[in-house]
């Protein structure tokens, strides 16, 4: 019964080794694909999140569409330089005002239309 037992200890050791290798790719396998269904749906969230936001109202002057007036005249404070050593690199700032004359920047939805939108969702 000596062969028996060398075969099955052969058969064993080597099943065992090949079906631990096959456990580990499928599990890794399965891991990878996981990870991609999920950055999948993240990069989709991500997009809907981006779809259902508005486009933030800033204008070409970089100030936020709320420091402009009704006229479209920007109110925000800049830094002005006032003075500048011989390589033209401003020295001193004054407080003065943005110069932006008017609004460039994307229009934010009205009140009334987003609540329409919601009434009918
Ligand atoms: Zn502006
Ligand atoms: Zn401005």
């Amino acid at each position: 019964m000596d062969w028996f037992w060398w075969v099955l200890i052969i058969f064993w050791t080597g099943g065992f080794a090949w079906a631990a290798d096959n456990i580990r790719t499928a599990l890794r396998n399965r891991h990878e694909r996981r990870m991609q269904l999920m950055e999948a749906a993240r990069q989709e969230r991500l997009a809907v999140e981006a779809a259902h936001q508005p486009p933030e109202p800033v204008c070409g002057c970089t100030h936020h569409l709320a420091k402009h007036d009704k006229q479209g005249r920007c109110h925000e404070r800049v830094e002005v330089p006032t003075a500048w050593d011989e390589n033209k690199k401003p020295l001193r700032y004054e407080a003065g005002q943005c110069n932006c004359q008017q609004y460039v920047g994307p229009q934010p939805l009205s009140q009334v239309f987003a609540e329409e939108l919601t009434d009918r969702a």
